[in-house]
């Protein structure tokens, strides 16, 4: 190049090509000591942050440096390598073009690329389809970095309650990846709400609780019901990642709560007995628990008419089947809490519930077994052992046997509705516990019945009939 310049431009792009990709300072810099070092006067810097790397992304520096030099407001351009002119080989050709049209001269750090020669324009091109290789590349690349995603156990999608998403930095501050950690306070709640919901608690329940502790969804809404059983069955609480629905293997996140309390959790929600409570939640303790005693029928609180501040009073129970049999509600309620608490301080109460622990443990272990077979598909498949669709076969396969194993968990899973409730401090526990909770209590162990009596005899405790439900 031997003709004199009078000015010449800086192009800078910088692209997504992380890990190799050079900051647009460096090349400005470098660039602008190259133009220096060959005496040619600087004149416009064009600078894009091409950061999508794809064909399609308009470069507006680019397409007003080409301006100038149709212009020719510039006659030269500095970049630090061909690869960051152009991208493709058609707009090579048209750089080319320009270059001929105009008697364009070109350096880049790596050398001068003289494109008035064959040679010179053998190099642009050689390193512009090098460009363009790398274009390819680099979507062959995210395809292996979501592989390599899944098999890590990375999270994707959207930020469930409890965690956020965190920016994973190198030593410069570059932002190579991301994890999700866990939010305190949020999950400080999640597992608050596992613990409700084993002891029994309505989803209803749990939202109410959710709001007022001023809590909102991710899209800012008050909680619902519906919401929270999604929340809660969530596996990737307990640590594990899913794909469509189904779990693939264990999550790199830390899990918020455990396997067991997930379970214990999945035993109370899916328990045939479980009612889905609607409207307002039950302020009365045997309230669609006692039975009775003349019909077999549901005592429900009974409706009076409404006070004049508008309000119910609701006193009694009645038979929301035959309408024969009334009772006042306060003493019932009195007669089950005491039967309760001395039921739930005896060292026996826990006998009648044992489980099966044998046949939980192979049904857990069975359960963990397909979750490991999961686990080695989702890695075969990021190892490039089998493919996509081989994957999803076993993936299909194995999900039919893992819906049977949890089944078999949660059928033999102890539910701990009595945790803390029993022994020496049964009167205390009680005393302080919820109305769910002791509903619920009552609903597993017991079967309340309410007797008739004739016209005009006293309330007794014999009237309220408890039976003891058996393993
Ligand atoms: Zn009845």
């Amino acid at each position: 190049m031997t003709k004199s310049v009078r000015s010449c431009a800086v192009y800078a792009r910088i692209s997504s090509d992380e890990g190799t990709a050079l900051g647009v300072t460096r090349q400005i810099e470098d660039c602008t000591a190259e133009a220096s070092r060959r005496g040619w006067p600087l004149g416009e810097i064009f600078t894009d942050n091409d950061v999508s790397a794809t064909r399609t992304k308009k470069r507006p520096a680019y397409e007003r440096m080409l301006d100038a030099i149709e212009h020719r407001t510039i006659d030269a351009v500095v970049v630090w390598d061909v690869d960051r002119l152009t991208r493709t080989p058609a707009e090579l050709e048209r750089f080319i073009g320009l270059a001929d049209t105009h008697g364009l001269a070109l350096a880049s750090i790596g050398g001068e690329v003289d494109l008035a020669t064959p040679q010179g324009r053998l190099t642009a091109r050689i390193k512009g389809s090098v460009a363009r290789h790398e274009v390819e590349q680099m979507s062959r690349r995210l395809k292996r970095k979501f592989q390599e995603n899944a098999k890590a156990g990375k999270s994707h999608g959207v930020m469930p309650f409890g965690y956020r998403r965190e920016p994973i930095l190198d030593e410069n501050g570059r932002r190579i990846g991301s994890r999700d950690a866990i939010v305190p306070a949020e999950a400080e709640v999640i597992r608050e709400l596992y613990a409700r919901a084993i002891a029994g608690d309505t989803l209803r329940y749990l939202a109410k609780y959710l709001n007022e502790q001023g809590f909102r969804t991710g899209q800012g809404n008050a909680f619902i019901g519906n919401v929270v059983g999604n929340m809660l069955r969530k596996p990737r609480y307990a640590g594990h990642r899913t794909h469509a629905g189904q779990i693939i293997g264990k999550g790199e996140w830390e899990p918020i709560i455990s396997q067991d309390t997930y379970d214990q959790a999945m035993a109370v929600l899916t328990a045939p007995g479980r009612r889905h409570q609607r409207g307002i939640e039950p302020k009365h303790l045997l309230s669609g628990i006692a039975l009775c005693g003349r019909c077999g029928g549901t005592m429900r609180p009974n409706m009076h008419k409404p006070l004049p501040d508008g309000t119910h009073r609701r006193s009694n129970y009645a038979c929301s089947d035959c309408m024969k049999l009334t009772r006042k509600m306060e003493p019932v309620d009195e007669v089950v809490e005491a039967v309760m608490i001395a039921r739930l301080s005896r060292p026996d109460v826990l006998a009648h519930l044992s489980e099966k622990p044998d046949d939980l443990a192979a049904a857990a272990s069975s359960r963990d077994a397909i979750l490991a077979r999961m686990d080695t598909a989702a890695d075969d498949y990021a190892d490039g052992t089998i493919t996509a669709r081989q994957m999803a076969r076993m993936n299909e396969r194995l999900k039919a046997s893992l819906a049977e194993a949890e089944a078999q968990v949660t059928k033999y899973q102890p539910v701990r509705i009595l945790d803390g409730m029993t022994g020496e401090n049964a009167a205390v526990a009680w005393g302080s516990t919820t109305i769910n909770r002791k509903r619920e209590i009552i609903r597993q162990l017991a079967t309340v019945t309410i007797l008739p009596s004739g016209p005009g005899i006293r309330f007794t405790p014999e009237q309220v009939k408890i039976e003891w439900k058996q393993a």
